[in-house]
């Protein structure tokens, strides 16, 4: 996706930054904690995946513990049922590179020294995301 055309003043980009900023701080006030390490998070964890006005998709990494959490923040016209299927997609995504690291094709980073990606943090994210949206419980289960 390209924009339509390219922001030319400076106005435009330091707003963008300045709405990135709350947007994380939103995040963060409904997760302050890792679930795994209770390790608390800060807005430099938080790194954005995609921006769009009504919906922004974000991905939470702990930088102790190194689990990832993707987060859906809706804005303003947004759908939250919308925003569910994206956080759903990317949750699936995930998995499938957690999984089938070489399927995916993807480069992972170096894990963190000792403890290898099992499918157990799978299921730790899938529980966080149950709580935090009780819809995803249904979701999952119509899923399955
Ligand atoms: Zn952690």
């Amino acid at each position: 996706m390209f924009p339509i055309s390219r922001p030319v003043a400076s106005e435009q980009s330091e707003g963008c930054m300045e709405s990135e900023v709350k947007i994380k701080q939103i995040v963060l006030n409904r997760m302050e904690r890792c679930v795994v390490c209770h390790h608390e998070f800060h807005t430099d964890d938080i790194h954005v995946i995609s921006r769009k006005p009504e919906m922004w998709t974000m991905l939470v990494e702990c930088t102790d513990c190194h689990a990832r959490n993707f987060v859906a923040a809706v804005l303003n016209d947004g759908d939250p049922e919308e925003a569910q299927l994206a956080l759903r997609k990317l949750t699936e995504k995930t998995v499938k590179i957690l999984l089938e690291p070489d399927q995916a094709g993807v480069e992972l980073e170096t894990p963190p020294a000792g403890d290898p990606i099992s499918p157990g943090d799978v299921v730790d994210m899938y529980q966080f995301l149950g709580e935090f949206d009780g819809d995803f419980k249904a979701l999952f289960r119509s899923a399955s």
